[in-house]
């Protein structure tokens, strides 16, 4: 079976029903781009530029970022990429960037809360990700996004900048992370062009549990029916207006979760580039139809075990 996934692995994944699932690749770093292609991506999913950020002393400037997203731009050969803008804070400080110390730093400034303070920073990385494109289909997301104010900032300030760099394929977005951004996803879907659910950050604030906890992390289970609840609620709000869900998630590589993220209507699925034959197989395996059944089904339920028992048993 596995071999016969390897052996597709190009291919795009259909469901038995005919439904197309794009599958893209999670980057944390400038070099993995052609091998995520070569092992099956049809896109960057998730570029993680944090790595540009945490790689210097200092922040770096417009040239040195510029050349990092060319060299993924490039490697993609006119497959789109997404990029997130940084999401450093809290728990991720920069050297560089002193952020007065928190108590809770999940709960603190982190994501598009600390960038929007820093629009100097901001602004360079934005720039440097439009020039960098060329034409080439760019998609840029804001981590950590809870309100609408949050995004119609960082909107703002990519839009001040298109006007300066053209772009011929430019869509914007937010990443669906923080509960209260899936509970207004109606309002959000009416202004953005796509949403990416990050459900390892969604999991974490929906059920309180801290994603590296040492004793609780494995109870932090995206399955859980109360994620699979605001994932419903986001996809439900994007396709009322036309537009595009990915997750990008450890959920994405989950192959259990696969139907489930199928049938609840995600349109993308993005993970690490290792993963993608077996995904791309696991969703040619279902019909979306019973997939949706299975989803439904699932949002009955009353645990992350029990909706792990359905799907063991789909
Ligand atoms: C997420 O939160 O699910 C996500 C994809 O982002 P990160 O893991 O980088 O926080
Ligand atoms: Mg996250």
């Amino acid at each position: 079976r596995l071999h016969l996934a390897e052996a597709h692995k190009l291919e795009p994944a259909t469901t038995r029903d005919g439904h197309v699932v794009e599958i893209c690749a999670n980057l944390g770093d400038s070099n993995g781009a052609a091998k995520a292609v070569a092992h099956g991506a049809e896109g960057v999913g998730l570029l993680r530029t944090e790595f540009i950020f945490m790689a210097h002393p200092q922040a770096p400037d417009l040239a040195t970022q510029e050349a990092e997203y060319r060299r993924v731009f490039d490697a993609l050969d006119g497959r789109p990429l997404v990029a997130r803008t940084l999401d450093v804070g809290g728990d991720k400080p920069l050297p560089y960037w002193p952020v007065p110390e928190e108590e809770n730093p999940f709960l603190g400034v982190r994501g598009v809360r600390l960038t929007l303070q820093r629009p100097h920073l901001m602004e360079t990385q934005l720039r440097a990700l439009l020039r960098a494109s060329d034409g080439r289909p760019l998609r840029i997301m804001f981590p950590m996004v809870g309100n609408i104010d949050e995004w119609r900032q960082a909107r703002d300030m990519t839009l001040a900048l298109v006007a300066e760099i053209p772009q011929a394929d430019l869509q914007l977005g937010i990443m669906v992370e923080v509960p209260s951004a899936a509970l207004i996803a109606p309002a959000l879907a009416r202004e953005v062009d796509f949403f990416s659910i990050g459900t390892n950050d969604l999991t974490q604030y929906c059920l309180a549990i801290d994603r590296g906890h040492p004793t609780l992390s494995a109870q932090a289970d995206g399955l859980h029916p109360a994620v699979l609840h605001l994932i419903d609620m986001t996809v439900r709000a994007a396709h009322a207006q036309g537009k595009w869900v990915g997750v990008c998630g450890e959920l994405a590589g989950d192959p259990l979760a696969v139907p489930l993220l199928v049938g609840l209507g995600v349109n993308e699925l993005s993970l690490s580039a290792g993963g993608i034959a077996e995904v791309k197989a696991r969703v040619r395996e279902i019909s979306r139809t019973a997939a949706r059944e299975l989803a439904a089904s699932a949002l009955a339920l009353d645990s992350a075990a029990a909706v792990r028992a359905l799907a063991e048993r789909f």
